[in-house]
């Protein structure tokens, strides 16, 4: 008998596992594959790899911009394959490590709810039945996909088979405009493919700040991605190519990547079990806890319903639903406060609330804005499209903020506290910026958040 068993070892079932040492739990974590689960394996680590070879490639391509002249770089898409692989292995591995060393016991199987503090495992070996005093299901996601355009790994791919691909595909549409299509667009577009994104919503990046969206939109364009947006696309020919057709257009593509969202994996895990509500296969649970309506039983990241399917929204669950079973308290998620990033080029990220969406719960709401234009650190990089830009209270706290550019996803923390703090404007900006950083932008726009500005 354990304390905890873990089912998923992604980051809310490994994060639950590696915290739970805090308390001196004994676990044991059940995954079908190696921990590591979308997020190491297949999803932000190995995407964010292929997205930084892209900068690479446009940073060499642009040299001569700053006087440093070199042949124009070629792809090695095999040796970049490989750097993808070594990277995502030697974090799969350090996670193994860490694991041991915190006393974890790993059980490679397939897990399924079998009654109150019950998992079977269904491995090569055979079945055992694995007890805990609690259990944490975190099962995680896979990709969706549109009627027409079932997967066949080849001229019809998710995001699994697309970070594997052998070789640069020369054509490409992308149905999906959201966090997971943008970034391969704009991975896909900079290593020099011809790429359409088809968004059925009226921007891409559905849900974000529409500004920042439509300067993101803007930047792929100019680099050549073809959007067609407020579409929807009808059932795919394929053959040798693949044709997409719109309305009374279409594309001909090699090859179409569907990225339309992610289903929770909770169909064959036992659920029907134990009385836990789930609503369209999403797990209900008490947000203070992450307990379903079945003691003693959690759930944490992706399967959890109405929570963002983001790896450190994960690990916050995780903690949260250990800390409850260790200490009997609540330690609650602030999902007012989590970072949202999307790791195209220029980067967009965002915290708390959207002008829109303050405007939708009755605030009267005011913003500030400051562009990267005039950011010395941002010209000298040649990276100066783009802004930050504040949402606060009339007269009152900080309640979201948007960057959209360099850095983005590393500018946002700062806001984060703004956020998650609840500051008011004029005490965000009483802090100083060093000079010159890109940085200086979100202190630019605090400061006229707070009614004053600089330059
Ligand atoms: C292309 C892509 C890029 C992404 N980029 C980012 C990003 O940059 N930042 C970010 O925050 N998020 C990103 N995400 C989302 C992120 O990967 C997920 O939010 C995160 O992995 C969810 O963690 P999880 O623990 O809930 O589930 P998962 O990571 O899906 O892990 C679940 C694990 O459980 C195992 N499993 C499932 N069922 C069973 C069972 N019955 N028995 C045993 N094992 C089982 C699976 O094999 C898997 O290992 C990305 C996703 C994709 C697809």
């Amino acid at each position: 008998m354990h304390d905890i068993v873990i089912v998923g070892g992604g980051p809310g079932g490994y994060a639950s596992a590696l915290y739970a040492h805090n308390f001196g739990l004994s676990v044991a974590l059940i995954d079908d594959e190696r921990p590591g689960g979308t997020c190491l394996i297949r999803g932000c680590i190995p995407a964010k790899q292929w997205l930084y070879v892209a900068e690479v490639f446009s940073t060499v391509s642009h040299a001569a911009e700053f006087g440093v002249v070199t042949e124009q770089p070629s792809l090695d898409w095999a040796a970049a394959l490989a750097r993808k692989n070594q990277t995502v292995e030697g974090l799969v591995r350090g996670l193994g490590g860490l694991l041991q060393k915190n006393g974890v016991e790993v059980i490679t199987g397939y897990g399924r709810l079998a009654g109150p503090g019950k998992v079977e495992v269904e491995s090569e070996e055979g079945r055992q039945t694995v007890e805990g005093e609690a259990v944490i299901l975190a099962s995680g996601s896979h990709a969706r996909t549109i009627p027409g355009y079932d997967f066949d790994g080849e001229k019809i791919v998710s995001s699994d088979h697309a970070l594997d691909w052998p070789q640069r595909p020369n054509r490409v549409a992308i149905i999906g405009g959201g966090v997971i299509g943008c970034e391969f667009a704009s991975f896909l577009v900079d290593v020099g493919a011809e790429v359409h994104v088809f968004e059925v919503m009226d921007q891409i990046i559905p849900g974000s700040d529409a500004e920042a969206a439509k300067q993101l939109q803007r930047q792929l364009q100019k680099r050549g991605v073809k959007f067609h947006i407020g579409v929807a696309v009808d059932a795919p020919k394929v053959g040798e190519t693949v044709v997409v057709p719109f309305g009374e257009e279409s594309v001909e593509v090699d090859v179409v990547l569907v990225s339309v969202g992610r289903g929770p994996n909770t169909d064959d895990v036992g659920l029907n079990t134990v009385p836990a509500e789930v609503d369209q296969g999403f797990v209900v649970v008490d947000l203070d806890t992450m307990q379903t309506a079945q003691p003693g039983l959690y759930a944490v990241g992706d399967i959890v319903a109405g929570t963002p399917q983001l790896a450190h929204v994960g690990f916050a669950e995780g903690i949260a639903a250990v800390t409850h079973i260790a200490t009997g308290r609540p330690r609650a998620v602030n999902y007012q406060a989590i970072p949202r990033v999307t790791y195209t080029h220029p980067e967009v990220a965002e915290v708390g609330l959207t002008e829109a969406q303050a405007v939708e719960r009755g605030l009267e709401v005011e913003t500030a804005k400051h562009v990267f234009n005039g950011i010395g650190r941002a010209i000298i990089i040649g990276d100066n499209q783009g802004f930050a830009k504040v949402v606060s209270e009339k007269g009152g706290a900080i309640v979201g903020a948007a960057v959209v550019g360099p850095q983005a996803g590393e500018l946002i923390h700062e806001l984060m506290f703004s956020v998650g703090w609840e500051a008011m404007p004029d005490e965000a900006a009483a802090f100083i910026h060093a000079h010159p950083t890109l940085s200086e932008a979100v202190g630019e726009t605090l400061m006229s958040a707070a009614g004053r500005s600089l330059h």
